[in-house]
């Protein structure tokens, strides 16, 4: 069952090892523990993508883990991991450290994160597993390395590799899966959706973007997904809301957007999604998903507010227009005011009550209620803008509706230049208006 595969045979390119990943597992591994990097990162390597953040594994507990690194913080109340930090600021880098776990902890814990309601049949695989594996601390069901292969999703993301020996461990022919170009799940596919619905969403996200290399979901594993996808009325709205955000800002949303429809998964995921995928071949929502997918391959950061502000504009602009026109006989509203009810009926209908999502709302906000001030190109008003911490965002919203041609190119150009011009220039500017 467990395989040592050497590098002459999986061909990992050793180069495409993060340093500091390899550092923690060597730490590790001098102290006498067992190390390896996991999951995601092994997979990409093996596909020869360079992965963008690096996993270990270790049978060392979270404490242990700890005393061995200067910057290492225990994280996680339920499942506890490690941070080992590396560099500071914006070039900061962190290695999460994993303390092998045993099958079961992960779905039955998962049911019973944020106080959600658990079948008794969950309750008692966590409890089975609390009673024959090793020790508990805090939740956390420690467990050999086997169980902790095979409480991972697919094939592909459940593989150990050895920085120090070239060494990949694979317990369910992960390498095999990954030369055939498959993602597989792990086990039986409708138990293991139904221990964790969160997997039906992670089929798609990496079939999207193994998608490209000519991955295909095997047929055992896409046959379940419609049928199970109902499972995920039971998962708590905030991590419903996460996943579908890792949809769209991975780098891959518009190969999302196709492959739900092509497993006709195009609604009933999250209803944001749905009217994500309604939209996405409008051409100003179109752009904001390709221009997404562009800035994460460039490496740029994405911000969700962006893209949602994208996503729900027309909502908004509709709804506006309706309140400057008035209705029901009624006089239309003055423009601000108008906006800000426009905005605040989106936010009921759309965004729905996903708590902890103060900043998002916040900024969505902003963006949208700075559109109207591009069309104000006098007095000391294009000055306060490009002032604002959100301008830039707001910036690139209306650069996009200049795209589509919602605002005239040369107001988008103006803003442009207005943007980047010294005081000089901005006179000058400023004086062309009037
Ligand atoms: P990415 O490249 O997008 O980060 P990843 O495979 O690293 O992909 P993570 O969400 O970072 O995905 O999870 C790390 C690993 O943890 C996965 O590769 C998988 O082995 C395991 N894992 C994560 N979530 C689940 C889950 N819901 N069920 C089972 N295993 C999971
Ligand atoms: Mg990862």
């Amino acid at each position: 069952k467990r395989q040592e595969v050497p590098a002459s045979v999986h061909g990992i390119d050793p180069a495409l090892v993060d340093e500091r990943a390899k550092n923690v597992v060597t730490t590790l591994q001098s102290a006498g523990y067992e190390a390896y990097v996991v999951g995601g990162a092994v997979r990409d390597l093996l596909l020869g993508l360079r992965p963008k953040d690096f996993d270990v594994a270790t049978n060392a507990t979270p404490e242990q883990v700890k005393s061995l690194f200067r910057r290492a913080f225990i994280i996680g109340r339920r499942f506890r991991i490690v941070h080992v930090v590396y560099g500071r600021g914006r070039e900061h880098e962190v290695i999460e450290v994993s303390t092998f776990r045993a099958y079961m902890d992960n779905a039955a814990a998962e049911q019973v994160k944020g106080n959600e309601r658990t079948s008794k049949g969950e309750l008692a695989g966590m409890t089975h597993a609390v009673d024959s594996t090793g020790r508990v601390l805090r939740d956390n069901v420690w467990g050999p390395q086997e169980e902790d292969a095979a409480r991972r999703d697919f094939t592909v993301n459940a593989m150990y590799y050895d920085p120090a020996s070239g060494i990949v461990v694979d317990y369910h022919n992960g390498i095999k899966d990954a030369k055939k170009l498959v993602l597989r799940m792990i086990g039986d596919p409708i138990t293991r959706y139904r221990e964790d619905p969160v997997r039906i969403i992670r089929a798609i996200r990496f079939s999207a973007k193994l998608a490209a290399l000519g991955f295909e979901i095997e047929p055992k594993t896409a046959a379940p997904l419609i049928a199970s996808s109902k499972l995920l009325a039971d998962v708590p709205q905030s991590r419903l809301f996460d996943e579908m955000l890792k949809l769209l800002q991975t780098g891959h949303a518009v190969a999302t957007i196709a492959q739900l429809r092509k497993l006709g998964l195009a609604t009933g995921i999250y209803p944001l999604l749905d009217v994500v995928v309604e939209r996405a071949e409008q051409p100003f929502v179109k752009a904001a998903l390709v221009d997404t997918d562009r800035r994460v391959g460039e490496g740029k950061p994405v911000a969700p507010s962006f893209l949602l502000a994208c996503v729900l504009w027309a909502d908004v602009r509709d709804g506006w227009a309706q309140r400057l026109e008035g209705r029901h006989g009624q006089r239309g509203q003055p423009a601000f005011p108008a906006l800000q009810d426009a905005i605040d009926d989106v936010f009921n209908t759309r965004i729905g009550d996903v708590s902890g999502r103060g900043k998002l709302g916040g900024d969505m906000r902003e963006i949208w209620m700075m559109q109207p001030r591009f069309d104000k190109r006098v007095g000391s008003t294009p000055y306060s803008l490009v002032e604002q911490a959100r301008f830039r965002a707001a910036f690139d919203f209306m650069r996009l509706r200049a795209d589509v041609g919602e605002v005239s190119e040369a107001i988008a150009e103006w803003w442009q230049e207005f943007s980047t011009a010294d005081d000089l220039r901005r006179q000058d500017l400023l004086d062309q208006v009037r």
